[in-house]
């Protein structure tokens, strides 16, 4: 993939079979043809030089130069000037295609907009070797592996089925929610609870079921919302909210709200008052306080992401907007997935009844529910108590972290940048001083093997941003990665 101008070398997995009557150079022409042909290899991407071809697939130097030059006449790659071979075309299989379906025709006739480049690359390179100094992911080896198996081994002496679930997701998982949501002063019973695939999936639920196309969805400006498609793709539109210290300053809103005449539109809010992602701001106790009555005054419905709320610090944050709410004005969600394990797949979302009911209908109509076997495991871990054991260590381990990083960042990145330091979450907002584009330290990183999350992805205007996270690389990798960050500005 060349995305954002970024050249892609292509891995070659692959060796000719000797033992088959096909000529070698005609494998290498089918094997390239294929990879074109499918979309693994695109347009810009970069082949190794034909001298290492050679020498991979143990031929001769001339075996390769016949198969590329019958390939560049196809007009499927481009040997360079310099540059190396590189596939320039996909012609080939837009002659095939005639015998097939138009595969890039149906590709691009769908709603759901493509992830951002930058995105796309850092879902790519993820699985390589790379530093990760952007991953909003817990570190694999904080993992509670020894818990989990626990967990499984008592799970699977019981284990009567694993059937479909009810609509709105196991009822044990409901219930157990239920629980500690009041402890966190949110009245939600179990029918006011929807399990759902990751918090991801509630705001994919949301935007295919309650908004109309052109409605409004405010969101702090940077927002993780920004990031995805989700909104966009169903037609609506993000209106960045400018934030403070103390959280979104929403009195901004209302501007919107007074000079919309199209009175067919609804809106809403996305928020993330504690520990925002990606600016790590944690919303203060009297701006909860004004939002809250705000929304209720313009009578605005507000979806409150609630992902991080888990990993506070040194002091509990504030009380919900949820906890707040008595008319059910807010959709509450919550996930496992910053706290214990994303690949569980096991969020939730709080609301009225009769929305909840509505989204569970729909989700009924898409996966017939998250994993059975994730809702079993997560109820038997919320339900034992070792997730509030495991969180308490989680929370020590993740604040060191944030003192490593902020350790890192003085040391390497004075001068140089601007932060802000987060008293729970995962991410430091960083903001570089100077003439520096975040789009070039992206790729020069890259070149370095490390992912950084620029901060453009969340805005809406550019920035001069990165999202740094302590929660994915030990303290050690971390500085490694921070050192040479600021070698590169
Ligand atoms: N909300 C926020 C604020 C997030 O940061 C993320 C993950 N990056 C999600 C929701 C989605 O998480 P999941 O679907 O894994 O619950």
């Amino acid at each position: 993939m060349a995305l954002n101008g970024i050249v892609e070398n292509i891995n070659i997995d692959w060796y000719p079979d000797r033992n088959s009557q096909m000529p070698i150079y005609e494998q290498i022409v089918k094997y390239v043809c294929r990879k074109v042909s499918s979309g693994e290899w695109t347009v810009g991407m970069k082949m190794p030089s034909q001298r290492e071809l050679a020498h991979k697939w143990g031929v001769n130097r001339s075996t390769v130069v016949t198969a590329m030059d019958e390939l560049a006449s196809y007009g499927i790659i481009e040997c360079g000037y310099g540059g190396g071979t590189r596939i320039a075309g996909n012609t080939w299989s837009v002659l095939m295609s005639e015998q097939g379906a138009d595969w890039n025709r149906y590709i691009r006739a769908g709603e759901f907009q493509a992830n951002l480049s930058t995105i796309q690359i850092i879902n790519k390179l993820e699985f390589d070797d790379y530093i990760r100094l952007g991953t909003g992911e817990p570190d694999p080896k904080l993992f509670p592996s020894e818990m989990m198996k626990d967990i499984m081994v008592e799970l699977s002496g019981n284990m009567i089925s694993l059937n479909y679930l009810e609509p709105l997701g196991l009822r044990k998982l409901r219930e157990v929610l239920s629980v500690r949501l009041e402890k966190e002063g949110i009245y939600a019973p179990p029918s006011c609870i929807l399990i759902t695939s990751g918090s991801l999936q509630a705001l994919q639920l949301i935007s295919i079921c309650m908004l109309k196309r052109g409605s409004t969805v405010f969101a702090e400006a940077p927002s993780y919302l920004k990031s995805l498609q989700i909104f966009q793709s169903a037609g609506m539109n993000i209106e960045g909210i400018p934030m403070d210290e103390e959280g979104i300053r929403y009195e901004a809103i209302a501007k919107h709200i007074k000079g919309f005449s199209r009175k067919d539109y609804d809106h809403m809010l996305y928020t993330i008052p504690t520990f925002q992602n990606p600016t790590g701001i944690l919303m203060s106790e009297m701006r909860r306080e004004e939002l809250f009555s705000f929304c209720q005054d313009y009578r605005l419905p507000v979806i409150e992401d609630s992902a991080y709320s888990q990993i506070w610090f040194d002091r509990k944050p504030p009380l919900s907007l949820k906890a707040r709410d008595r008319n059910g004005m807010v959709l509450y969600l919550g996930t496992l997935s910053k706290s214990l394990a994303p690949g569980l797949r096991i969020g939730w979302i709080v609301g009225p009844e009769s929305v909840v009911q509505r989204l569970g209908d729909v989700k009924m109509q898409i996966d017939y529910g998250a994993s059975s076997l994730s809702q079993l495991v997560a109820a038997r871990f919320l339900e034992t108590g070792m997730y509030d054991e495991y969180l308490t260590e989680y929370r020590v381990e993740m604040k060191k972290r944030r003192d490593n990083a902020l350790k890192a960042m003085e040391k390497y990145m004075s001068g140089k940048a601007e932060w802000r330091q987060p008293e729970g979450g995962f991410y430091i907002w960083t903001t570089l001083k100077g003439n520096v584009s975040t789009d070039q330290l992206f790729r020069k990183a890259l070149s370095q093997n490390i992912l950084l999350n620029p901060g453009n992805i969340y805005d809406f205007a550019s920035n001069k941003a990165l999202r740094i996270s302590y929660a994915y690389e030990d303290p050690e990798n971390f500085e490694k990665g921070i050192k040479t960050v600021s070698e590169l500005i």
